[in-house]
């Protein structure tokens, strides 16, 4: 049961829903975006959030496309985890869509609510990364579009009343050779232990990563001792893995000395599967 009461909102515009969240949050009701509803309604039942007005952005027409543009994939913000899995345009987007939860889940489930969700995995935020998509914003300002591995630093990085509503990526990263794995305990569906995207683009490794730290994240650096065909593979993968961008973040899922021990598995499977493929 849902202790809170909170009025529902669906407006059918994007400037409609920026104006109701400056409306509502100046009369103190502190709105949330609502789009899947899978987080706010299950932190709802724990009384873990609090929140006296919801702002339902499925009604709006941009956030629910998904099609090509010219070279681009253009995902709205609303579309669910299957809907991306099922459609391989982009293969490993689709794959990694496929990590968070199971299939009745992922029906409900959207790309923007796994990303800007507090749940700190966002897993399907790792295909994107490597993909160097675009993070398209709507606020009180207007649009803007931003590269994701600028506007995603631990979370999300949104202005008061912004909302995600967009993704773009080129859809020439298609056919690029890519591993997309996730590890997880025990069974098949749960939390990553480590779950992993990466792609080799122009003869360099992209990768990204969640579970690893107490946020996903992709790393130049990281990708930079990965990519150093001067030295050794070992000597690559235990360079990258010593400037990670946080410590390895322990946790029911995995120790950290455990979790470093598969990541170490994972960069010389992803060596192994891309180091020899010639784009
Ligand atoms: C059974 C189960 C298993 C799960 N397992 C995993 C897992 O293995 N890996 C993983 O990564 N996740 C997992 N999750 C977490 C799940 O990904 C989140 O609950 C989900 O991502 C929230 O998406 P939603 O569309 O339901 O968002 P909502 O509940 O609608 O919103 C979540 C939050 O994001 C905000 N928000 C939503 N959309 C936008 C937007 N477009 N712009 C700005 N803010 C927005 C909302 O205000 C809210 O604060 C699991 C969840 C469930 C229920």
């Amino acid at each position: 049961m849902i202790a809170l009461d909170f009025e529902y909102y669906k407006p059918d515009s994007l400037d409609e829903a920026v104006k109701l969240h400056r409306k509502l949050s100046e009369s103190g009701k502190d709105p949330l975006y609502y789009s899947g509803g899978t987080e706010i309604i299950t932190m709802a039942r724990r009384n873990d959030i609090f929140t006296k007005a919801v702002i339902d952005i499925k009604g709006i027409p941009e956030c629910n496309v998904f099609e090509t543009s010219g070279n681009q994939l253009i995902i709205g913000a609303t579309v669910t985890l299957t809907h991306i899995a099922g459609n391989k345009l982009v293969p490993f987007l689709s794959k990694t869509a496929n990590f968070p939860a199971d299939h009745t889940a992922r029906n409900m489930i959207t790309v923007g609510g796994n990303i800007c969700g507090k749940i700190i995995y966002k897993e399907a935020i790792l295909g994107h990364l490597i993909a160097d998509s675009n993070a398209i914003i709507y606020g009180e300002k207007g649009k803007r579009i931003v590269p994701i591995n600028r506007a995603f630093n631990q979370r999300l990085q949104l202005e008061k009343g912004e909302l995600l509503f967009q993704l773009t990526t080129d859809m020439s990263y298609s056919n690029l050779p890519h591993v997309c794995i996730k590890k997880t305990k025990q069974e098949k569906i749960d939390y990553p232990l480590i779950s992993m995207a990466a792609l080799k683009k122009n003869n360099n490794i992209q990768m990204a990563f969640s579970g690893v730290c107490a946020y996903p994240f992709r790393s130049i650096e990281m990708e930079e001792y990965i990519n150093n065909k001067t030295v050794s593979k070992e000597k690559r993968i235990e360079q990258a893995i010593s400037h990670l961008p946080a410590p390895i973040f322990g946790n029911i899922q995995g120790s950290s000395e455990y979790k470093k021990f598969v990541l170490k598995n994972l960069l010389d499977y992803t060596l192994e599967t891309l180091d020899g493929e010639g784009r």
